[in-house]
């Protein structure tokens, strides 16, 4: 089953130390290189936000509070056979 997160990002919290770049598993965080935050450090960019797996892994090293992680997981169908007994299970 495909587990996928969402991110939300309070960028101006970010202070640029890359640490979340570092940990990320599927590579999709990078520092912007072409702005600053209200801070004026190059806040943490999400480069393919479809990509997230929400492990979470960002928000747990994150020293600023930058991310908030949701995960959504798809929907299990029933086999087919089981189709027509009850509702279909939802998570
Ligand atoms: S939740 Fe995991 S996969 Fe998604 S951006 Fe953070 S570290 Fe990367
Ligand atoms: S770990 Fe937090 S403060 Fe550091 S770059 Fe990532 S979002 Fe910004």
């Amino acid at each position: 089953m495909a587990t996928k997160g969402m991110l939300i990002i309070n960028e101006n919290r970010c202070k640029g130390c890359g640490l979340c770049v570092s940990v990320c598993p599927v590579h999709i965080l990078k520092l912007a290189d072409d702005r600053f935050n209200v801070r004026g450090y190059r806040p943490v960019e999400v480069t393919d936000p479809e990509a997230c797996i929400g492990c979470a892994m960002c928000a747990t090293i994150c020293p600023d509070v930058v991310f908030t992680v949701y995960r959504r997981r798809a929907r299990r169908e029933r086999p087919a056979e089981a189709v027509g007994e009850e509702a279909p299970v939802r998570w």
